[in-house]
């Protein structure tokens, strides 16, 4: 197997150790971890039985097992230039905590000083970036250059290197994601921080490695940022443009965003949708002509794929010479970059013996949900039965039976009780400057059912900023720092966007302060992924015009926005899916081309579409789930969508259900980053999941009367 697991290349180890019980030289020239290009010192066996005994002796039996656990954890990524046996022996014996006074100074100075370099290379960050984030005069080239610099991105190398990652190795537990979810829910909270501070060394990825996964990422990142389409210069059967002068739209979110607006046109919507469909095929089958892409210089007929120089011009640019618009496809470039992606993300494997693939990494270390559970729960949300209800309400509010690009219909909008304008005016009134959002943010903590107290607490240490664009949150890493608001407050006074969007961004400060200062240990701190604080701010943004006093939703709203969640849902778990599988067949292929790699996308794209959309579209063997442009550039990010639904759906409920949001989103946000399912049992009493999603839309359509 390539990719031994772990747990497979202990238990190898341990056998070929049985066997051969006193170890050639030659054998142990070949010992390794068992993956490719990762050795440990040939002396380092002997060293750590040696050692063993040594220690054994010295701190008893009752320590053996942690002993060789540190031994086997500290080995396995000690390099022959860290130092010879003499100087690892030495080490072992000076830091290893044999007794569990040692252990807890060990474990409490690290702590503490783990969250004092997090803290200050945060504020370093914070400092370097306030020129760029803050509504504070012009941007000069250098400030581009600090505010893009990271104090911290050496940190680990330095911790290898001074050995500091090695204390920590020697004397604390390296866990796999299954240790931490069966093991886990009986752990102590200590024995979770103790993971948590462990986890920070399980990689040691040599700095070349980190340069191409950094190379290839940039350069997939540069292919998805160029890849606009003109749409002016498409052509239908009959030679109209449908698509008016200098549109241009980026694959596929311009193009998606663009789908979803021309809902509002009656007259061209269909036709432009349809079009815009046939382009994102062409883009995922790789027919498209490579001329077409961020050329405005030529006309193209996406349905013929027919190309000639542009007859009309619309962006200064002269039409493409004829010798030139013709119609060649751009050489599977797509699959080309996605591949290198693929090449360089497994160079990172031998380097992480917990998580030994991309798809490990992404599952077992980034979501700490098992793949195996994320692929059920998104199945669970593809193949319900309210798919087919919510798609004939879908035809009937459309008048028309569902076409495939329906997958980003977004009519599932109540007519709002106030107008932008009102709104807008209420908000200036109410908050002309930073200043005055600032002063209020108590009282609206108490509306949103904060204790007194509390809302005042969290208040002190929420500081509002004038931000340079709509509006961020920026957390802080140290309990003395405070975490800060950027808002966008126009000389006229905040307007009711920028409002809301201040709303949704202090969720995400009173998660972070909550999370921090009110949280046991400092290796707990925080909430288990991003899913989850954008779930809890989610919940303030929801509730924004109660803040203004002024009547929230009503039944039939909420039924809508519970439709749009789940239709959203609905979509982006096939998408999801189809990044899941193709990245296990790209592990599957090591030495797969790009054309093969295209093939097997859009079977997959096509299989997948057959079996949870082509019942209710009508349609079969559409490839437009492999059309999203982070499938290229962003190393199997997709799934994070569908989770976040999800998640943001269960906190949602369980606010529903208790009523009162300050004490629960306190109750919640205080739990600390455990791994996600006990993080939403303790907080909805349910590990991650579709149900609640599922409940909730099967209320949404009896509310619509469906
Ligand atoms: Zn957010």
């Amino acid at each position: 197997m390539r990719h031994a697991s772990p747990t497979f290349a202990v238990i190898l180890f341990l056998l070929l150790a049985a066997v051969i019980v006193q170890p050639l030289v030659a054998q142990e020239k070949q010992m390794s971890n068992g993956k490719d290009g990762v050795t440990a010192p040939a002396w380092m066996k002997a060293s750590c039985a040696n050692l063993e005994q040594e220690l054994a002796a010295k701190y008893g039996e009752g320590q053996r097992p942690r002993i060789q656990r540190g031994l086997k954890q500290a080995g396995e990524y000690w390099r022959a230039e860290d130092g010879d046996a003499t100087v690892f022996a030495e080490f072992v014996r000076e830091n290893f905590a044999g007794d569990q006074a040692t252990l807890d100074t060990v474990f409490a100075r690290f702590e503490r000083l783990m969250e004092q370099l997090d803290g200050h290379m945060l504020e370093i960050n914070k400092e370097f970036r306030m020129q760029s984030d803050l509504d504070a005069g012009p941007i000069l080239p250098f400030d581009e250059v600090f505010a893009g610099y990271d104090p911290s991105a050496h940190v680990n190398d330095d911790f290898f290197g001074n050995r500091l990652a090695f204390v920590v190795l020697l004397n604390f537990p390296l866990t796999t994601l299954d240790e931490r979810l069966t093991d886990g829910e009986h752990w102590t909270r200590r024995q979770w921080a103790e993971a948590r501070l462990a986890e920070r060394f399980s990689k040691r990825v040599p700095a070349d490695v980190n340069l191409a996964i950094a190379q290839a990422s940039a350069e997939a990142e540069r292919y998805v940022a160029e890849y606009n389409v003109w749409m002016y210069h498409l052509i239908n059967g009959n030679g109209e443009r449908l698509f008016p002068p200098k549109m241009r739209l980026l694959s596929h979110w311009n193009l998606r965003d663009e789908i979803k607006a021309d809902y509002a046109d009656s007259q061209n919507g269909l036709a432009k949708q349809q079009m815009i469909q046939l382009v994102m095929e062409r883009i995922t089958t790789q027919t498209i002509p490579a001329v077409v892409i961020n050329n405005p210089g030529v006309d193209w007929n996406p349905l013929t794929n027919e190309v000639r120089p542009a007859t009309d011009t619309d962006a200064g640019a002269p039409p493409t010479p004829k010798e030139l618009a013709v119609n060649k496809p751009e050489d599977d470039a797509r699959y080309t970059t996605l591949l290198k992606t693929y090449r360089a993300a497994r160079m990172a494997d031998p380097y992480s013996p917990t998580a030994p693939t991309l798809i490990a990494r992404r599952f077992d270390e980034d979501r700490e949900i098992p793949e195996q559970r994320v692929k059920a729960m998104l199945e669970q949300v593809v193949s319900s039965p309210h798919v087919p209800r919510v798609a004939r309400l879908i035809e009937q509010r459309l008048g028309r039976p569902l076409q495939p690009f329906d997958i980003w219909y977004n009519g599932f909008r109540a007519k709002s009780r106030y107008s932008e304008a009102q709104l807008d005016e209420i908000v200036a009134k109410r908050y002309p400057t930073p200043e005055a959002y600032q002063k209020d943010i108590p009282n609206m903590l108490v509306k949103l059912g904060f204790p007194k107290a509390d809302a005042e607490a969290i208040a002190a240490n929420i500081i509002v900023d004038p931000a340079r664009g709509s509006g961020h949150a920026m957390p802080s890493s140290m309990r003395q720092a405070k975490v800060r608001l950027r808002t966008r407050v126009d000389k006229t006074g905040m307007n009711y966007k920028g409002f809301n969007i201040a709303v949704h961004e202090m969720g995400h400060n009173v998660e972070q302060t909550l999370s921090l200062n009110d949280v046991d240990h400092y290796m707990l701190h925080g909430v288990p992924n991003t899913a989850f604080t954008e779930a809890l701010a989610f919940v303030f943004q929801g509730n924004d015009l109660k803040l203004l006093g002024l009547e929230q939703d009503d039944p039939q709203t909420e039924a809508l926005k519970t439709l749009n969640d789940f239709w959203g849902t609905y979509e982006i778990a096939g998408v999801a899916l189809v990044d899941m599988s193709v990245w296990h067949w790209m592990y599957d292929h090591p030495d797969a081309s790009p054309a093969e790699l295209k093939e097997a996308t859009l079977q997959i794209a096509r299989d997948i579409w057959n079996k949870y959309y082509a019942p209710v579209f009508h349609q079969k063997d559409v490839v437009l789930l492999a059309v999203y442009s982070h499938m290229v550039d962003s190393f199997l990010y997709l799934p994070d969508y569908p989770i976040g639904h999800l998640i943001a759906l269960q906190v949602e409920e369980q606010m529903r259900k208790a009523g009162n949001i300050g004490p629960e989103f306190e109750r919640m946000a205080r739990f600390g980053s455990l791994a996600p399912d006990l993080w939403m049992k303790n907080a909805s009493g349910a590990p991650v999941g579709a149900d609640a999603m599922l409940n909730a839309t099967e209320r949404a359509l009896k509310q619509m009367g469906s």
